[in-house]
Parts: structure tokens; sequence; C-alpha cells
């Protein structure tokens, strides 16, 4: 078929980095001058990609620095695609090592997707909640927590946003 009359020809166009979750209203609001930087997170905008600070040279450019990136305007808005809860006995007393190790792989996952983010971290009923921009991010979140300390993992696709549960309940003697 066809590339350019395939129904998703106009998705691919939204942004080729960021395709799990569409439409992405967010993914509109691109800068319409670059390089652009945002001012709450300092990613940069250059050539169409969004990217961590210091991941591209954009010196002696002229840079607008009024923008605010889809990412972080949707940490603002608290609009969220994905969440991850974290629960069971083995939690409380390596929750420092959780944590350290969600916030790694976070920093991670960004150098692929500047614009993943962690939109809130919280706790409820005991359980840890962390709610993130895209579903990828919060099932990424799992994964690496399974790896970690085994546990049980379970994902929820169904709905729109992505629902993650991780538990361990035994504590290792
Ligand atoms: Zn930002």
């Amino acid at each position: 078929m066809n590339k350019r009359n395939s129904p998703n020809h106009r998705h691919e166009k939204l942004s080729k980095r960021d395709t799990d979750e569409s439409p992405d209203p967010y993914l509109n609001e691109q800068p319409a001058k670059e390089p652009a930087v945002c001012s709450e997170c300092g990613n940069i905008y250059h050539n169409k990609q969004w990217y961590l600070p210091g991941q591209v040279e954009i010196k002696g450019e002229e840079v607008d620095e009024e923008f605010v990136c889809p990412g972080c305007m949707k940490v603002s808005d608290n609009y969220y695609f994905g969440e991850l809860l974290v629960s069971g006995k083995f939690m409380v007393p390596h929750s420092d090592e959780i944590t350290h190790l969600i916030d790694n792989e976070v920093d991670r996952a960004q150098e692929k997707n500047p614009l993943q983010k962690v939109v809130e971290a919280t706790e409820e009923e005991g359980k840890v909640v962390i709610r993130t921009t895209n579903g990828k991010l919060a099932e990424r979140l799992g994964r690496a927590l399974k790896k970690a300390y085994e546990g049980e993992l379970e994902i929820d696709k169904s709905e729109q946003t992505t629902r993650v549960f991780w538990e361990r309940n035994d504590l290792p003697e």
C-alpha cells in the first residue's frame, strides 16, 4: 500500500518518538520557532525533535526560552496515561532502593524520549502510586521492579490509562 494513503500517515507526522498513545493533544503543542528550550525542565526542541539538556548543541543560535515542553504541560495539568502501584511488605524496608531504581529508570527512559515524565508520585492507602505521562513509562518501571526484585507484576492495558501493579510480600531473610 502507498504509505501516503495509509490511515496511520497522519499520526506518524505528529511525532516519530512518542507514538505509543495517540491521539495525544499535547504533541500538537510544538514550538512555533526553534531551537526552543523548555523553561521548566530545559528540554531542547531542535530539528523537530526533543532532546534532554546537553544532548544537543545549540550554541550561537537565537533560542526561544518562553516555551514549556509538552511533557511539562502534562505534569502541570496532572494529565497522565500510565499508573504504577507499588505495594507489599517488601516495599517499606526497601523504599529507598525502590525510589532510587525508579529515578534511574526514568532518567534512562528520558534519554530515548525526553517528553515522558513522572506526573505525580504519592502514597495512597499504603501503596506508592506513580503516575506517568505515558503508559510505556509506567510499564517500563514495573518491568524494572520485577527484574530487580521479582515479586508479582500485572499490566492492564484494557483502558486508555495503562495500569501497572507490582507487589512483593515476602521478606528476604
Ligand atoms: Zn519541560
